[in-house]
């Protein structure tokens, strides 16, 4: 009874549309995180199912359970925001035991839940510390200790690990996890930063100026982006996007890069798709996968940067429309000052009407 499905739901403020049509189902025990960037209408969609806004448009059930009307407190549902809330002159034990308590749980459950609880979050030896001498990465995992410990059948965080350390955070995202695990919540997260969504949901549904662009687990969206704004924006670098057309050769069907000359020859899922088509596309490929080849075996162009970053080597290569990135192993070496060729796995490549940036294949 804890699916929760988004039917045509609208959000306006005064003229302005935060969310345009959004449809969604998120299945009982599903993690599902909303990813998009600042102001694509995450938060709007996670108040909404709060019951701290109301839709302009659409409905909202919870199960089959219409929840227009139906208001914050009683939906059920557990929530962690960003800012988190405990009482500072409390310790973490009474802040946990807070919310069972106004329950009327009975004391011995009470201290059973506070153990469990605090034994996931890894706040056993801080139980008898005062809030209000512990680090806000600390704090944090009492807020979201605070609302698991009443046992939501749905959880809603929005960016609840955003003003927490990056080590931290990483740390953070298995637990998070974890917990959902163990109580089998439906949880619905919120972040602009994909590598939560990405470690941590079943499905991605992932928003742009208050569109739903695309949902799908997260090798979904990574190995098949529905348009160019998720090729774009899943994926660190994002995926590469060079402007050509589909043109004839003799060794099959290549796409025309312009000045960068032709690509090898599409696979037959996209040969397929685009044989007799001229319209001008984007052709795309992940920064890992592609290599350098020797030259004739691929798209020549010259190097810019190379960013060495630990076990990888970012190298950019061309400029403007042309420009694009490879990631390679630290094993392989790029000349600073020349040109290299870039060869992607044509296997993994994928089109994009360059018009309405959808993926053709
Ligand atoms: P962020 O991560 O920055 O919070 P978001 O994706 O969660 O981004 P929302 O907070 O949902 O975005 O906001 C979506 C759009 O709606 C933004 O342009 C925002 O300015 C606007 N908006 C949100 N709440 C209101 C409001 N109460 N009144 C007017 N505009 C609002």
């Amino acid at each position: 009874m804890s699916a929760i499905h988004l039917h045509n739901l609208v959000k306006k403020f005064g003229d302005f549309t935060a969310l345009k049509t959004m449809d969604l189902t998120i299945e009982d025990g599903e993690f599902v995180a909303l990813l998009g960037p600042s102001g694509c209408g995450k938060s709007t969609t996670m108040n909404m199912i709060a019951g701290m806004e109301q839709p302009t448009e659409g409905r909202i059930l919870f199960g089959e359970r219409d929840m227009a009307g139906v208001p914050m407190g009683r939906r059920g549902v557990g929530f962690v925001f960003q800012n988190y809330a405990i009482f500072t002159h409390m310790t973490v034990r009474q802040n946990l035991a807070y919310g069972p308590r106004m329950h009327g749980t009975p004391k011995a459950e009470v201290d059973r839940r506070v153990g469990a609880i605090a034994e996931l979050l890894q706040l056993t030896p801080l139980l008898d510390r005062r809030a209000d001498r512990l680090s806000v990465n600390i704090l944090q995992r009492v807020a979201i200790g605070r609302s698991a410990i009443l046992e939501p059948a749905i959880f809603l965080l929005d960016e609840p690990l955003s003003n927490v350390d990056a080590a931290f955070r990483a740390v953070m995202r298995t637990e998070l996890k974890h917990l959902q695990r163990q109580f089998r919540q439906t949880m619905v997260y919120v972040t602009h930063d994909q590598l939560e969504a990405m470690t941590m949901a079943d499905r991605i549904a992932v928003m742009d100026h208050g569109v739903l662009q695309q949902v799908g687990t997260p090798i979904e969206v990574y190995n098949n982006p529905a348009n160019v704004f998720v090729a774009k924006f899943i994926g660190s670098p994002g995926m590469n996007l060079l402007p050509g057309r589909p043109a004839e050769s003799d060794r099959g069907l290549v796409i025309d890069l312009g000045p960068l000359g032709a690509t090898a020859p599409l696979p037959d899922r996209l040969a397929h798709v685009l044989r007799g088509s001229s319209g001008e596309v984007l052709f795309g490929f992940r920064p890992e996968q592609a290599t350098l080849a020797a030259e004739g075996r691929g798209i020549a162009a010259p190097v810019t940067a190379v960013e060495r970053i630990g076990a990888r080597t970012i190298v950019h290569l061309g400029s403007g429309e042309q420009a694009m990135k490879v990631v390679l192993d630290n094993d392989q070496r790029a000349d600073l000052d020349g040109s290299a060729v870039v060869s992607p796995d044509m296997n993994a490549v994928r089109i994009f009407d360059r018009t309405s940036g959808r993926a053709l294949g």
